[in-house]
């Protein structure tokens, strides 16, 4: 085991231990060897909360970053005494989480597949293949694809997000000509393919849409990755062509700005403030009216719209908007108390919705949602038990970037609840003060470098290891 070094503002035990912290419950996965602090299974107040339940039954919806997490966790804490049942359509997950280094071909779709076997052999969740079609919060059952009907005591849902028709392009686009790849799958592979396909001097153009969206600094990942790799794969007339439908650029600045403007310089062109895109799957013509220009017109040889998203179930007619869950002002995603990440909706008492279909004022990201999930599977037991949701979650958020085949940034924050607000904020103690042995900012890289991308693969395999092992 390497000792901890001081990266910037942080050091390498700090983000490794981010992998898997939720402060509350001492849930920690740190790797070094000066890491004393209790183990999740330790000394869980839930566990203690929950001794005395018995035969309390939970349906977990969805089993990505979120639901797997959750679904552990309520077994890992509340023992014997509840039986959790996830529904989950695959019995593999491919993690969305790196996979813009398969676009360079740093690594193959395979190694981002994770089984979800240890669920059930390790921890006794029942896995039910399926998804979910209808909820029922009065009756409490939720009915399966099959057209089995569950009965609930708490109700958790995962989801993830689905993608809006957009731009000119259906779903039939994006599986198989303009692939958007903002869940890996398929469309990463059909992405990659392409991107390996481009000739020196050809234009690969990308769409943002306006926040929130999965992973605020993802698509500007994307936007390194793919320069960094037409400039080494193809020569130097190639360009990538990033038209956001945000006025800036969302996370980590700083180090997308220095990257756009040296690393990346005179490939990849950033253009802010666009509107009215409009794409031709055929000519893979890209219009789009930007904040000076007026219209613009692009002959792209590869298109990928990171078209705007929502909660999945949430379009009109859907399962989640049926049962009044996307309750968030835009209709598009599920408001939740961020106590016990319980549905706000009038009538959804023992809903939990967790992961990105939530909204609930942290990013939308794989870290998050496994910390989403911890705050809510102890709520969950808490409740069960006759007690009440911990009053002081706190969570935190990690996220490397690749720039570069082998240079890496990060950024991570930590939130805390604000008790006036009602709210998840990012703790703003200042400086380097630690909140639960955590930096009290959001912090980002200082540098762009070989030892961020070396952390960021034990990163990824600590918190997947946390979420699926
Ligand atoms: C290119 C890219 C890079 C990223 N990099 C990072 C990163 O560095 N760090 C980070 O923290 N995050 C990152 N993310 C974001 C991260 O992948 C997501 O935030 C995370 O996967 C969200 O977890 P989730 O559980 O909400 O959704 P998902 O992981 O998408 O899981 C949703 C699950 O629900 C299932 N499901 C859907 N509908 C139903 C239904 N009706 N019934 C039952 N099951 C259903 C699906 O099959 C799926 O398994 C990245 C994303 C992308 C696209």
């Amino acid at each position: 085991m390497h000792r901890s070094r001081v990266k910037g503002a942080l050091t390498r035990r700090h983000l490794m231990g981010l992998a898997a912290g939720f402060l509350p419950l001492k849930g920690w996965a740190g790797d070094d060897e000066d890491d004393k602090r209790p183990s999740a299974s330790s000394t869980s107040a839930a566990v203690l909360a929950s001794a005395g339940l018995s035969g309390q039954r939970i349906v977990v919806a969805g089993g990505g970053m979120a639901g797997m997490t959750a679904a552990k966790y309520l077994r890992l804490w509340g023992g014997s005494g509840v039986q959790v049942t996830l529904v989950e359509p695959d019995a593999v997950y491919t993690s969305s989480i790196m996979s813009n280094l398969v676009l360079n071909g740093s690594r193959n779709i395979d190694s981002l597949r994770f089984k979800r076997d240890a669920l059930t052999t390790k921890y006794g969740v029942v896995r039910k293949p399926g998804q979910v079609v209808a909820v029922d919060a009065l009756a409490r059952t939720v009915t399966v694809s099959d057209k089995s009907v569950l009965a609930y005591d708490r109700l958790v849902l995962a989801p993830g997000v689905s993608f809006d028709d957009a731009h000119g392009l259906t779903q039939a686009d994006y599986e198989t000509r303009t692939p958007h790849a903002w869940r890996a799958g398929a469309q990463t592979t059909l992405l990659r393919n392409q991107v390996a396909a481009m000739r020196n001097g050809d234009i690969f153009v990308m769409t943002i849409p306006k926040s929130p969206y999965r992973c605020p600094p993802g698509p500007y990942e994307r936007a390194c990755v793919v320069a960094d790799y037409l400039k080494r794969a193809k020569g130097p007339n190639c360009k990538v062509l990033v038209l956001d439908e945000n006025l800036a650029i969302q996370a980590e600045r700083h180090t997308f700005e220095l990257a756009f403007s040296t690393l990346h310089a005179g490939v990849i062109e950033y253009v802010p403030g666009v509107s009215h895109i409009v794409i031709d799957p055929t000519t893979k013509r890209v219009s789009y009216v930007d904040p000076v220009g007026g219209t613009q017109v692009v002959p792209a040889r590869v298109v990928n719209p990171i078209v705007p998203h929502r909660a999945s179930g949430s379009a009109a007619g859907g399962w989640l908007a049926r049962a009044g869950l996307n309750n968030s002002a835009d209709g598009r995603w599920a408001s939740v108390d961020v106590l016990s990440y319980e549905s706000t909706a009038p009538g959804a008492q023992g809903v939990h919705v967790i992961g990105d279909a939530a909204s609930c004022g942290m990013p939308k990201a794989g870290h998050v949602a496994n910390q989403e999930a911890k705050i809510c599977a102890d709520a969950i037991l808490r409740l069960l038990a006759g007690g009440q949701p911990f009053g002081q979650p706190v969570a935190n958020s990690a996220c490397f970037s690749p720039i570069t085949a082998t240079k890496a940034s990060w950024l991570t924050a930590v939130y805390q609840y604000d008790a006036t607000e009602r709210k998840m904020k990012v703790a703003s103690s200042g400086g380097q003060t630690l909140v639960n042995g955590l930096p009290a900012t959001a912090t980002e890289s200082s540098s762009i470098d070989g030892d961020n991308f070396e952390n960021m693969s034990i990163w990824f395999r600590t918190l997947m290891a946390d979420t699926t092992a």
